[in-house]
């Protein structure tokens, strides 16, 4: 293994869900939803495969969804993007992420992300040789967020871009309308480019509105948007995700995706184009449930003796552990299973500056309610 890699070994997901499997322990660490999406998306998945739609589809992704990804941001966010030139269909979320920065990072290039981060992040960044300078969220009233002067302070000549996802895992922090206005000022003050991570776009509670970052004044030039369906519509491994930036920004990501895994499977593509077309309905009530998840497990853990700190977005709870007498969640999550069959995500890998993270972890809500409440009936032997 080439040594910029060597420190990434094996993620924390797959670490987590493997000891799940192994001890028999209710999963609530990696965020996938135990319950399927909109059965009609699933029937068009399958209609595609029995109708032939089974070879290469083009790289940039099928017609039928970039077209209902454009209609989509047009629909819910007032932004234009060109079908054809300004998006493109990726291998989930993920893919998009990587390949962005791969095209767009020289080597010793700078990318600021707030940590905790998302895992991806750190290792697309290094594949680029690139550096990651990491930007903490901490808790203040009830919510974590950022000091504008730490992220001031963060960019430096070499700094290339912006790595921003909100609604934000781990945390459930929603930048509020000040908050990207903050980064939309520091991007343009130091001619950064934007990555926004949007994946849990439509997984908002409390009436609280997702705002995409291109949307501010003078940022959808330079504001290169991801998103996927694995959230939107509980299909976490259908992996099919899409970027929309300006025609060069796309052109660039599209170069060097080509060589990644030059398309997506067409099936997935027909079928959350249907989604995105009609199904929204579906995720409306998906976030009206989850919104109850969130309550029902965050009563639970503090019922339980955790401090939970309340999410705004995504699928995760953070709670702190030093009610209960812990003081390391890598320690804690790693015991666990065997102390109350139960797995989740210690927050601290998340991070560059781990002490800053260390007595937090993050449980999944996007589980029924049954196997909630059984999570927190045995989360109680800890107290
Ligand atoms: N970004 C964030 C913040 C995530 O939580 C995830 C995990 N689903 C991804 C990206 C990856 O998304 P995808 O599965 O579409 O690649
Ligand atoms: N996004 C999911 C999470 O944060 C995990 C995705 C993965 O396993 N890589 O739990």
């Amino acid at each position: 293994l080439v040594s910029r890699m060597r420190r990434f070994g094996t993620t924390i997901f797959a670490e987590m869900s493997a000891l799940a499997v192994r001890t028999g322990s209710i999963n609530l660490g990696q965020g996938f939803p135990d319950t399927d999406g909109p059965a009609s998306m699933l029937d068009r998945a399958v209609e595609a495969i029995r109708s032939g739609v089974n070879q290469y589809p083009p790289g940039p992704g099928l017609p039928q969804l970039r077209q209902a990804v454009s209609e989509h941001r047009r629909l819910h966010y007032g932004l234009d993007y060109d079908p054809d030139g300004e998006v493109l269909v990726t291998v989930g979320a993920t893919e998009a992420i990587a390949a962005t920065v791969l095209a767009l990072c020289e080597q010793g290039d700078e990318v600021i992300a707030f940590e905790p981060y998302y895992d991806s992040y750190a290792a697309s960044i290094a594949l680029a040789g690139a550096r990651l300078a990491a930007v903490t969220l901490r808790p203040k009233e009830g919510r974590f967020t950022f000091d504008p002067d730490e992220l001031r302070a963060a960019v430096t000549p070499r700094t290339r871009a912006i790595l921003v996802n909100s609604p934000h895992n781990p945390t459930g922090t929603v930048f509020t309308p000040e908050e990207l206005a903050v980064i939309a000022e520091v991007c343009q003050e130091r001619d950064l480019i934007a990555i926004t991570d949007e994946v849990y776009e439509h997984l908002t509670f409390d009436g609280v509105a997702h705002v995409p970052l291109a949307t501010l004044p003078g940022m959808r030039e330079r504001t290169v948007m991801i998103s996927s369906a694995g959230k939107t519509f509980s299909v976490t491994g259908w992996k099919t995700g899409w970027v929309c930036a300006p025609p060069e920004l796309t052109r660039a990501a599209q170069t060097v995706k080509q060589f990644l895994t030059f398309t997506v499977g067409g099936p997935w593509q027909l079928a959350v184009a249907h989604g995105l077309r009609e199904e929204l309905g579906w995720v409306a009530e998906l976030r009206a449930a989850l919104q109850s998840k969130r309550d029902r497990l965050m009563s639970g853990l503090s019922g339980a003796g955790f401090e939970v700190l309340k999410p705004s977005g995504t699928y995760f709870v953070q709670t702190d552990i030093r009610p209960l007498g812990f003081t390391d969640g890598l320690e804690l999550t790693r015991r666990l299973p065997e102390l109350a069959g139960v797995v989740a995500i210690p927050t601290q890998v998340f991070y560059d500056h781990p002490e800053r993270g260390r007595h937090f972890v993050r449980f999944a809500f996007c589980k029924k309610d049954e196997v909630i409440d059984e999570a927190v009936t045995r989360l109680k032997r800890l107290g």
